[in-house]
């Protein structure tokens, strides 16, 4: 499965702190991510990530493509609801494009373990057949 990650910058460490905890599934399956996110799992999980541009710079777009193109089954994005990012529209547009295309996504920590679940159990299967 394909499966995309972003934090926002309060949420990074959270991120990197959630892919070591599910590294053995997270390696598995394929990793996209924003540029800084990408990097900053890296180094700590030593996981093979596919980095897009920074989010700033465009990486979001890149990303909403992929879901646009129904290549991501997953996504992890976990926001900072408290200090929204300076290109918050574009962020909007990328979970807009999940419920476009009905893509599993998750916002939150307790919601991202439980569809990391979900994936090893073989809840998203039906991913590969749409
Ligand atoms: P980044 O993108 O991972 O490159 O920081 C995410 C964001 O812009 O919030």
């Amino acid at each position: 499965m394909n499966i995309g990650l972003v934090a926002h910058d309060a949420k990074k460490s959270l991120m990197q702190n959630l892919c070591i905890a599910y590294r053995g599934i997270l390696s598995k399956h394929q990793l996209y991510a924003t540029g800084t996110t990408g990097r900053l799992v890296e180094e700590v999980t030593n996981l093979h990530i596919y980095k897009y541009l920074s989010g700033t710079l465009g990486g979001i777009q890149q990303m909403g493509l992929q879901i646009e193109q129904n290549q991501m089954d997953m996504l992890i994005f976990l926001q900072d609801p408290l200090q929204p990012a300076a290109h918050e529209p574009a962020l909007e547009n990328i979970l807009r494009l999940c419920d476009a295309h009905n893509i599993p996504c998750a916002t939150n920590l307790a919601t991202a373990e439980v569809l990391i679940l979900a994936l090893d159990q073989g809840y998203l299967d039906w991913r590969n057949y749409v």
